[in-house]
């Protein structure tokens, strides 16, 4: 499946927020962004006024990158959305914190989505014990998501764990770092959502 390619910094300073998309780096005065806080490019530090439609644009776009998500893929989550009962934007917002690498992220066993993406491919996780590898599986309320036993004694997930020490879980999870499962207690509500989204900009760049 086709991805980004260029560096996941230049994604954040083009959105003008922080996305942390690289881990650790993110939280110190190494991020990109906060070395240089200015859009990339030629023109990156010229100001630009963005039209109604640029807004909504780049509110969709900002989401859509944070979340590592293509263009269809989102949009149909957008529709998933806007057939549910209740509000299209936060519906929306719900369904992509429920994306088993959003969880895995969120659980602290890995550094950030990307990392979260790529360890959730690797078949790294079962989910009610049973191995997922789909980055996109939504999990409901009730599911267990494990690290696999093989994998517990890996170098990697101990440099994770070190990582994460202190990372503090979304009350709609529940993490239990000795056995390193995770569970999910609910769907998560927008106040749990942690990065400034306008969701309601979004709804209306898919409503014209
Ligand atoms: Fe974004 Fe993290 Fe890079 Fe900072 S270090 S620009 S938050 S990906």
């Amino acid at each position: 499946m086709a991805r980004y390619t260029e560096s996941v910094c230049r994604i954040c300073r083009r959105e003008g927020q922080k996305l942390f998309l690289k881990g650790d780096r993110c939280y110190t005065d190494k991020c990109a962004l906060t070395r240089r806080a200015y859009a990339p490019g030629q023109h990156g530090q010229g100001r630009r006024k963005l039209s109604e439609y640029g807004t909504q644009l780049r509110e969709k776009q900002k989401v859509r990158r944070a979340y590592g998500i293509l263009e269809g893929q989102f949009e149909h989550y957008f529709e998933m959305a806007n057939k549910k009962e209740g509000v299209t934007g936060e519906n929306l917002l719900s369904l992509l914190e429920s994306r088993l690498d959003n969880v895995v992220y969120k659980l602290g066993m890995a550094v950030s989505r990307p990392e979260a993406r790529q360890l959730v491919s690797h078949a790294h996780f079962t989910v009610n014990g049973k191995k997922v590898n789909i980055p996109s599986y939504l999990v409901k309320p009730g599911d267990v998501i494990a690290l696999r036993e093989k994998s517990r004694s890996s170098a990697k997930f101990e440099a994770v764990l070190n990582s994460t020490e202190g990372r503090i879980v979304p009350k709609w999870l529940d993490m239990n770092r000795e056995t390193m499962e995770g569970r999910v207690v609910a769907l998560a509500d927008r106040e749990d959502i942690d990065l400034p989204i306008e969701e309601h900009l979004i709804v209306e760049y898919y409503s014209k």
